[in-house]
């Protein structure tokens, strides 16, 4: 890329300033250089270098901007929750610079409000993304306090192992999802199982030990704790969790709390969700089943907004993994491509919303329609689909 040329009263490009000895920067074309500004070209192309080509993401130049610069690639709208959440992720970089040293900092594990189909998962697969670490989506119903049949908490921590090869120095810094967090509350409705303790209250209390940050003894293996499975002990202090839930009834304690009647005010009641999140308090989440202890471990609460109609059409067609996207790939290895009308587009959103499971609704929709074209693919003479809105209207 660069080549030096030593010619006398040149002028440097960048500072205009005199001098004998010049560089050559054969990205600028014939522009010459002087020593002091090639530093900074430097600099400003390893940050353009790095975002372009960031197949190594741990070689990004890590602050909360570019984290969130990352993440706007892939998770649309979400504004205020990415920038809680950038900043988070950087600080827990941080962190583990000082841990390094010897440095304790508080870990900040995230807590993630919202609807179904808003992006929570989406949140912890383009955080693992970005920090290259392992990651383990596990569900919170399927857990169980010790000595009742499902999982034990542990097995969050054997599958994290397994995402990360077994290499337990990586496993240590990885990244857990625990979905559904809401539903291990104390009174959850959704909490009716006979073979798990009656409150959720006991797999709170059996989560705290790991994510506050201890050594845990695991089995390398899932399931039960056998002797005969080899154990090995794993320090989750480091470990990242992030978790994700609906919270339905959630607003109703807010409102509750707030002495907002139920009659007459439904309509200022909804259009002030948002400010309605603001207000809440840890109060309401204990209200709502989580024992203080356990809040506590969250200091990181987000809540995730629903889409707008834009919101919608942009999931559908522009992130760098966007739905169509996916399926012009998928089709590609069949020899097929397609095109879509904006009106086959508009009754897609059209009605993905009308299923009120936020983008979910998207893959609902397109699973249907490409399913029946996948089906036949081999039947088609011309290898180029169009998706008019009559032509989807048959399929959904
Ligand atoms: P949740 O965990 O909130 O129920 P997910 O994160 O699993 O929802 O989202 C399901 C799918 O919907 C994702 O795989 C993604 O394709 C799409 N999606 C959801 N939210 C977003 C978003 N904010 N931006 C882009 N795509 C999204």
């Amino acid at each position: 890329m660069l080549n030096i040329k030593f010619k006398t009263s040149l002028r440097c490009s960048f500072c205009s300033a005199k001098k004998k000895e010049l560089i050559k920067v054969f990205i600028f074309d014939s522009d010459l250089v002087c020593n002091n500004c090639i530093i900074k070209i430097l600099y400003i192309y390893k940050i353009y270098i790095n975002f372009k080509n960031a197949k190594n993401t741990q070689q990004l130049i890590v602050t909360p901007k570019n984290i969130k610069y990352y993440l706007d690639k892939y998770i649309i709208g979400q504004e205020e929750a990415k920038q809680i959440v950038s900043v988070s992720i950087y600080n827990h970089y941080k962190r583990l610079i000082l841990s390094e040293n010897k440095i304790e900092v508080n870990k900040a594990n995230i807590l993630l409000i919202g609807n179904t189909g808003t992006g929570k998962t989406l949140f912890a697969k383009s955080l693992a993304r970005f920090l290259n670490l392992p990651l383990a989506i596990v569900d919170a119903t399927s857990l169980t306090e010790a000595g009742y049949v499902g999982d034990d908490v542990e097995n969050i921590l054997t599958k994290l192992l397994q995402k990360a090869n077994f290499d337990l120095n990586l496993a240590e810094k990885g990244i857990i999802f625990i979905d559904e967090i809401d539903k291990i509350s104390k009174k959850s409705i959704h909490n009716t199982s006979i073979t798990r303790d009656v409150s959720g209250e006991g797999v709170q209390q059996a989560l705290l030990k790991i994510l506050e940050g201890s050594y845990v003894n695991i089995s390398t293996q899932f399931g039960r704790k056998h002797p005969e499975n080899p154990m090995v002990s794993i320090n989750t202090k480091d470990i990242l969790f992030l978790s994700g839930g609906t919270f339905a009834g959630l607003d109703e304690i807010v409102y509750n709390r707030l002495n907002v009647s139920k009659i007459g005010f439904n309509k200022k009641r909804k259009d002030n969700k948002k400010e309605l999140f603001d207000s809440l308090k840890s109060e309401d989440l204990i209200n709502f089943g989580f024992i203080p202890e356990f809040l506590g471990r969250w200091p990181i609460i987000c809540q995730l907004q629903n889409f707008t109609e834009k919101e919608y059409k942009e999931i559908l067609l522009s992130t760098k993994n966007s739905i169509l996207k996916q399926y012009k790939n998928l089709l590609k290895l069949d020899k097929i491509d397609f095109s879509i009308t904006k009106k086959a587009i508009e009754l897609i959103i059209k009605k993905a919303m009308k299923l009120n499971i936020g983008a979910r609704g998207l893959h609902y929709i397109c699973e249907k329609i490409f399913n029946k074209y996948t089906f036949s693919f081999e039947w088609f003479k011309k290898k180029q689909i169009k998706l008019t809105k009559k032509a989807i209207q048959k399929i959904i």
